[in-house]
């Protein structure tokens, strides 16, 4: 049930009903069998999705979108061995539109198959030309639940590297937990493909879900990324402490390779290098910088964190 009032919330009939409207949409939305009233925020969420919905349509023939490129570092072997893609929205008249804004709503239409592809093309451009300079690093690209259930997805991912003659060792595939889990015996299997193809993979947000370590045993993937909630007060909070120093034993265990994102201050990385993490990405190192930027970054890359 949608609950709108008259007149605070609408002067005509038809303006009332489309209120109401919207307030049930939102209890639909949080899982239905509830009610709502309605308000104002409501209505301007619902037409800044509208707008960004409708932008979308247009934005990769319009050039809009750009990706940006996080380092990650070994703290151990002090070197930039990967980095991840993150792709960006500069929009003709509303400016920078960050990730969070429009991924959830790409996923929601299907837009996201073309934006993954295009950000996947892109990526492996930009290191393909790294790698022709000599500098061999990794790249990570997220790729969105909508895309692993594609069925087409494993043939374009393989045509894409094979095409740009990127070495598909060299591409690793960052998928959340939460999605992972969501339907196990599904993400095993094309996973399991993608790791047939050479590709690599990466568990994402890991900690944030829930998950089944039976499972995990299973799956191909190399790496377990530890989600930045935990490593934010790691150096203060003796809870996040022993909950990465757990994850960091079961990934060793499990003979997989850990890395820890949103790693931003010092007194981060020396918790994670005590806890046995060497690999580490976040702003300590270095925001998600252009192309150009990140080259640098690798020239001149010295480890200080000794
Ligand atoms: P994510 O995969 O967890 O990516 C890491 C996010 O953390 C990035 O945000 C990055 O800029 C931010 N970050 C990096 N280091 C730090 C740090 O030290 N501290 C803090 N507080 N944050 C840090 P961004 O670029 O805004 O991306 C947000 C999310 O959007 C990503 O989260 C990812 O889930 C999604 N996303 C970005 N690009 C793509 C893409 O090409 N495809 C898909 N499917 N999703 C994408
Ligand atoms: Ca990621
Ligand atoms: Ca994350």
């Amino acid at each position: 049930v949608g609950i709108s009032i008259y007149p605070d919330d609408a002067q005509s009939y038809e303006e009332l009903v489309k209120a109401a409207d919207t307030a049930m949409y939102q209890v639909k939305e949080a899982g239905k069998n509830g009610y709502q009233f309605y308000t104002q925020t409501m209505n301007d969420k619902v037409t800044q999705r509208m707008h960004i919905e409708n932008y979308l349509r247009s934005a990769i023939a319009k050039d809009e979108f750009f990706v940006e490129y996080q380092p990650k570092v070994n703290i151990v072997t002090k070197s930039v061995y990967g980095m991840e893609a993150l792709v960006r929205w500069n929009h003709a008249t509303k400016g920078l539109i960050r990730p969070d804004e429009f991924i959830g709503i790409s996923e929601e239409t299907g837009q996201i198959l073309l934006l993954g592809l295009w950000v996947a093309k892109q990526a492996m451009l930009d290191t393909k030309m790294l790698h022709d300079e000599g500098k061999r690093v990794i790249v990570s690209i997220n790729v969105s639940s909508k895309q692993l259930g594609d069925a087409s997805f494993v043939e374009e991912i393989c045509a894409i590297a094979d095409e740009i003659g990127l070495e598909r060792g060299f591409v690793e595939l960052e998928i959340t937990e939460t999605h992972i889990m969501k339907n196990v015996d599904k993400a095993l299997l094309i996973l399991n493909e993608l790791h047939k193809r050479g590709f690599l993979l990466s568990i994402d947000d890991f900690g944030t879900g829930y998950s089944s370590l039976n499972y995990l045993k299973k799956l191909p993937t190399k790496t377990i990324k530890i989600d930045r909630s935990f490593v934010l007060d790691i150096d203060t909070n003796s809870d996040d402490r022993s909950i990465v120093a757990a994850i960091i034993a079961m990934a060793n265990s499990l003979g997989k390779d850990v890395i820890a994102e949103g790693s931003e201050t010092r007194a981060h990385i020396e918790a994670l290098r005590s806890l046995g993490c060497s690999k580490v990405q976040g702003y300590y190192f270095s925001k998600p910088l252009k192309i150009e930027m990140f080259k640098e970054f690798v020239t001149n890359f010295k480890c200080d964190a000794t």
